[in-house]
């Protein structure tokens, strides 16, 4: 039995299906949508998913970032900042990536009056 405790979820909905028997061959019926599922439990191989997938699909991601217009950045938005200068309630803000991820964010603050700061986070 060394499969005890291990989860199956049924493929079809995604259901916590009953506990495993540890049994590749038993069929376990899902109580939500009925789709009989193998016990796949004991023979993790089935699951794995390709290796590929998920690196391309992140830089894909990155690509699209790169190729972002001026016209995409987003408008600025507005927070409940007191403004050092004037003592205004509200500055608009954007936030910017700097150089790499493990870098942090930094924050840049603007008010009407025309005071401007920067926050690292
Ligand atoms: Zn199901
Ligand atoms: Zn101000």
């Amino acid at each position: 039995m060394a499969a005890i405790g291990s989860l199956v979820f049924c493929t079809d909905c995604g259901n916590l299906l009953d506990g495993s028997s540890g049994d590749e061959k038993a069929i376990l019926r899902c109580d939500v949508c009925g789709t009989e599922n193998r016990d796949i439990s004991s023979s993790a191989i089935t699951t794995r998913s390709k290796p590929t997938s998920f690196p391309s699909a992140l830089r894909s991601k990155l690509s699209a970032v790169q190729t972002l217009t001026e016209d995409d950045v987003q408008k600025d938005a507005v927070i409940r900042q007191t403004c050092p200068n004037c003592g205004s309630k509200e500055m608009r803000y954007y936030t910017q990536q700097l150089r790499s991820a493990d870098e942090g964010t930094t924050v840049f603050y603007s008010c009407d009056c025309g005071h401007r700061f920067s926050i690292n986070n």
